[in-house]
């Protein structure tokens, strides 16, 4: 008889995959990229297959093969391109292939594992050995117990049940370890959550005497009418009780007197997205766009791999142009991806989608219930939805025939992952269109450099549009030096006279204005005059921030906090102060100097869920707020057409930050919130504060001049080893014992000392710049090298060795191409 073999990929972090064996019953059903129920170690665990063989494993290597509990998919979970993608990213990001699944792969909403037990043939003697005897122990008692009630049972029974005996579970183990009982265990299959659906009953209008159902019912009855009959038609029942304005029993009293029809569903994606009153704005491409998406088309005509960067100022309309790209795809029968670096973007760019293009698009991102996330994602996976809009993860959707994937604002750092498999969804999108003979087509008012470099480099093809809709002129900059303010007002407040005069201008005609501060919280820096000391967290090398509403100082890190101190901790002096504004600040700042604005706050404190975003927005949006004052969050994507004054506080924050890519992110910054004024038919004005105003990343940003930015970042790069001239990694050494942690980097260090030779420049350890966080004592090795292979080798190598002085896994972080280095 002829046995089959596989390679299983487990999210457990080793570096290995597993074999196992298909049992009989089970060929057919698996094959590469089927997910599976596989014994690891004493318990279930899910994994994917990477590869079917009919070889026998090499039994010196493998030594007890296991089969195979389940097949889990009736058809495979990945197609085989993603597996292929999976490898490429666990080999790149040297991280586990079972850990690269899993972030794949949907939440595994529909599968418990349980595990049940069967007595074996040394089970059935023990138990009459048992019962035979005459004095038993207690544990003989319960393992009699346990073993008498499977025999009545006559089939496997559950773990859970056997706990609920006396000594159940010591028993069961006992038994097991004797081999008097055998464990497996089982996917038990749970039921799907679904909603009650309600619909207006056609039968019942025909039993009414007059022609109108409306008028012949009461008035909450026609209400509910009037929705579901004339302006929406089936709702689930919370929906339809909200819009009808009516209670959840009267709802009810109507199914049961038959006026309404219901019926059950499963649990339905989220209600923003299907805004039946919207309706999307109706352009007609301008030349620019036109021209740019006749390039596109072409690549898409010719099937191969071609990456593109869109680069487009800002409201130069990058958006019309992807909804055509996706437009041709369809044409040809293929699907597309659609990448945006925010979950709030999800939504706005989800409902343009699926008004252009039907239920046919899908939306993905984390923040979806589990439910709904796997829904969707096998939809996808069936082919029922061709288009897929959303966040990072959103770049392993299983869709089929892939034509096109368009990264939006590629430059966001909200595409690398911050936990393994810490992979860049960007570059992931461009390695997958290739692999699928696709378009990648990257878009961004200030690229990053390293798509950039690539766009020059002839690697990337180039598209522009130099210049907003309906030429409307970019808003101009003024900067204010915040050192000169100083000196005429000796006044430090976040609030220059500059800004304040131009905010005032704007109250006084009734046009908007958007205030972005880079900071939460009211004070950012607490510190005692006597002693010099600052407030630190305990968990963190790093200052705490005031909270005044909260009345807190706050670790913005770990989430520590403590009471406000009345005295100094290490001195006791009562000269406690706090420095340095933050958006809590600011927003009592400016409700004091403008008594009758109306001033509204977005940031993670005033904002905790998505609807209160979305209501502070929306209230914008609508001109029910005059000022609106925010952190990153206000910078980004959002179309505000009477916003006639954007101005940025302490613009400099992040220039002192230890990062090469302090100027890009700060230029970044300064480009995308300069773009938000004036983008309806008024025009704009933008005020940036800032005490380095010579600086040539606020000089630059304040001409948005983008290509001279990049030439000077780009030789500095250059010239200074990193990327996207170097190949960069970052390892992390960390513990909370601090012994460990120089221990274990002297260990590696003196691993690394002979990399140097075969290429790979090694800088560390030295303390992290941030030496110690939630706990934990960090140190930092920087791994640069000229050529890609050289770092992955050296960094796979690392890891084995790690591994084999037995270095905690958690111990050692990998972080290739890393964008933060903290
Ligand atoms: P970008 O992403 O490049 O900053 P958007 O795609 O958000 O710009 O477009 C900015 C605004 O211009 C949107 O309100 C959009 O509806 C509008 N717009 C896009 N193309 C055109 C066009 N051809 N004519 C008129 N308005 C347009
Ligand atoms: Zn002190
Ligand atoms: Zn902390």
């Amino acid at each position: 008889m002829s046995s089959a073999y596989c390679e299983v990929a487990l999210p457990v972090p080793l570096r290995s995959l597993f074999t196992y064996e298909i049992p009989e019953r089970l060929t057919g059903s698996v094959c590469a990229g089927s997910r599976v129920l596989v014994p690891f170690r004493n318990r279930a665990m899910t994994g994917v297959v990477v590869e079917v063989s009919a070889r026998r494993p090499d039994p010196a290597r493998v030594k007890n093969v296991r089969e195979i509990v389940e097949a889990l998919d009736a058809i495979p979970a990945l197609p085989p391109k993603l597996v292929e993608l999976g490898r490429w990213v666990s080999g790149y990001y040297v991280a586990p292939l079972g850990e690269v699944f899993r972030a794949m792969l949907p939440p595994q909403i529909d599968l418990r594992h349980e595990r049940e037990f069967l007595v074996t043939e040394a089970g059935r003697a023990r138990r009459a050995e048992l019962d035979a005897a005459g004095n038993r122990s207690e544990s003989e008692v319960a393992e009699l117990a346990l073993l008498s009630l499977m025999e009545i049972e006559g089939r496997p029974v559950r773990a859970d049940r056997l706990r609920k005996l006396p000594g159940g579970e010591a028993a069961a183990e006992r038994l097991q370890r004797r081999r008097q009982l055998e464990a497996r265990e089982v996917a038990v299959r749970r039921q799907a959550r679904v909603q009650k659906i309600v619909a207006w009953n056609a039968a019942y209008s025909g039993q009414l005497q007059a022609d109108d159902a409306g008028a012949a019912l009461p008035e909450k009855e026609a209400r509910v009418f009037h929705v579901l009959a004339e302006e929406r038609g089936p709702l689930p029942l919370p929906q339809l009780s909200k819009l009808a304005r009516v209670s959840r029993p009267l709802v009810e009293r109507m199914i049961r007197q038959e006026k309404l029809k219901c019926w059950e569903e499963p649990l339905a994606v989220e209600e923003d997205l299907f805004d039946a009153d919207y309706t999307p704005p109706s352009n007609i491409l301008n030349e620019d766009q036109e021209r740019e998406l006749g390039v596109i088309r072409g690549w898409l005509d010719s099937g191969v791999f071609t990456a593109g960067l869109l680069y487009g100022v800002t409201g130069s309309g990058k958006t019309e142009v992807y909804l055509g790209a996706v437009e041709a795809v369809l044409a040809q029968n293929k699907g597309a991806l659609i990448l945006v670096p925010e979950i709030a973007l999800t939504l706005w760019c989800g409902r343009l989608f699926r008004a252009r293009f039907g239920a046919g698009v899908a939306v993905l991102h984390s923040a979806l219930p589990e439910v709904e996330r796997a829904r969707e994602w096998w939809r996808v996976r069936r082919g029922e939805a061709r288009v897929v809009v959303g966040t990072r993860s959103a770049i392993f959707a299983p869709v089929e025939n892939l034509g096109l994937i368009v990264v939006d604002e590629e430059q966001e750092a909200s595409y690398k992952q911050e936990e393994t498999p810490r992979y860049h969804g960007r570059d992931v999108a461009v390695v997958r269109a290739k692999f699928e003979g696709a378009v990648a087509l990257l878009g961004s008012a200030t690229p990053s450099l390293e798509s950039f470099q690539n766009a020059r480099s002839g690697k990337y093809q180039l598209l522009q549009l130099d210049s907003r809709v309906e030429n409307r002129p970019l808003a101009p900059v003024e900067i204010v030096d915040l050192r000169e303010d100083f000196k005429s007002t000796h006044h430090a407040g976040p609030i220059s006279s500059k800004l304040g005069e131009a905010i005032a201008a704007r109250l006084a005609e009734g046009t908007q204005s958007l205030i972005l501060i880079n900071r939460r919280g009211y004070s950012w820096f607490v510190i005692c005059r006597s002693c010099g000391a600052g407030v630190q967290c305990e968990n963190c090398s790093i200052s705490l921030t005031y909270h005044k509403q909260r009345q807190r100082l706050e670790c913005h890190y770990c989430g520590f906090s403590r009471r406000v101190p009345e005295s100094c901790p290490k001195c006791n002096s009562e000269h406690v102060y706090f420095f340095g504004a933050g958006a809590e600040q600011l927003e009592e700042k400016l409700r004091e100097k403008f008594p009758g604005a109306r001033v509204a706050r977005l940031d993670r404190d005033s904002v905790r869920t998505k609807r209160a975003y979305q209501q502070v927005l929306g209230d914008f949006a609508t001109g029910k707020i005059d000022i609106l004052v925010g952190t990153q969050m206000v910078a980004k994507g959002h179309d505000f057409q009477r916003v006639t004054l954007v101005g940025v506080v302490s613009a400099d924050t992040q220039l002192s930050l230890p990062d090469f890519r302090a100027a890009e992110r700060t230029f970044q910054l300064l480009t995308q919130v300069a773009g938000r004024a004036g983008r309806g038919d008024l025009p704009g004005e933008v005020l940036v504060e800032t005490y380095y105003p010579e600086h040539y990343a606020i000089q630059l940003a304040a001409r948005q001049d983008y290509l001279t930015f990049f030439e000077k970042e780009v030789q500095f790069r250059r010239l200074l080893h990193y990327p996207p001239f170097t190949a960069l990694a970052s390892i992390l050494v960390r513990d909370t014992k601090i012994e460990n942690a120089i221990r274990w980097s002297r260990q590696l260090s003196a691993f690394l000392a002979p990399q140097e030779s075969r290429g790979v420049k090694v800088l560390g350890p030295a303390a992290a710049p941030l030496a110690r966080l939630k706990r934990e004592y960090r140190f930092q090795f920087l791994l640069k090298a000229p050529k890609r292979a050289q770092l992955t080798r050296a960094v796979t190598e690392l890891l084995a060795f790690s591994e084999e002085k037995e270095i905690p896994q958690k111990a050692v972080l990998v972080d290739v191409d890393p964008l933060s280095l903290f």
